[in-house]
């Protein structure tokens, strides 16, 4: 398969998200590893970032709550590349009126090849590796193939046009 690269630079710019039994442990990890993050351009969704603001003391950027909409936000940021790395305490045991939009994110972060953790050993390990600290040649998939795939067109029309389903 082909590959693009994205250069990440030193600076990155990094969504944190927390599910509500989660975002303890994230301000705990966020607290501990303040000074590597503040380097950094942060965001978050509406409630984990209000949190964050408040305990980290610097400035975090905040989209919607994640159940109205913040995830997608995120994910939407990953796509245009204005996000690049993602730390998502997803809570494995509640059941969440948005798990389709986090599903979607997930799915997002694996689509662009972000680093991404999602509980508090993955993070520790990603935000202690070296190369954090210089540039880093992401690979994408090259997508030119998926956007000039062949389309029956045909039968695409006869499923527009309700003749088959
Ligand atoms: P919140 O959203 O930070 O607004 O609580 C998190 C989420 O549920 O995705």
């Amino acid at each position: 398969m082909a590959y693009k690269k994205i250069v990440m630079l030193h600076d990155k710019n990094i969504a944190l998200v927390a599910h509500d039994n989660k975002k303890l442990d994230l301000v705990e990890w966020a607290k501990y590893n303040r000074d590597l993050l503040a380097h950094h351009k942060v965001y978050a969704t509406g409630t984990t970032g209000e949190i964050l603001e408040r305990e980290l003391g610097f400035k975090i950027t905040r989209f919607q709550s994640g159940p109205l909409g913040g995830d997608q936000q995120i994910g939407a940021k990953i796509v245009a590349d204005e996000i690049n790395f993602l730390i998502f305490f997803w809570d494995p045991l509640e059941p969440m009126p948005h798990d389709p939009d986090v599903k979607a994110l997930l799915r997002m972060a694996v689509v662009w090849n972000i680093p991404i953790a999602c509980n508090r050993a993955s993070a520790d390990f990603m935000i202690s590796s070296p190369l954090m600290d210089g540039k880093y040649d992401r690979l994408i998939p090259d997508y030119e193939g998926y956007h000039t795939r062949k389309i029956d067109r045909a039968k695409a029309q006869d499923e527009a046009s309700g003749t088959i389903s």
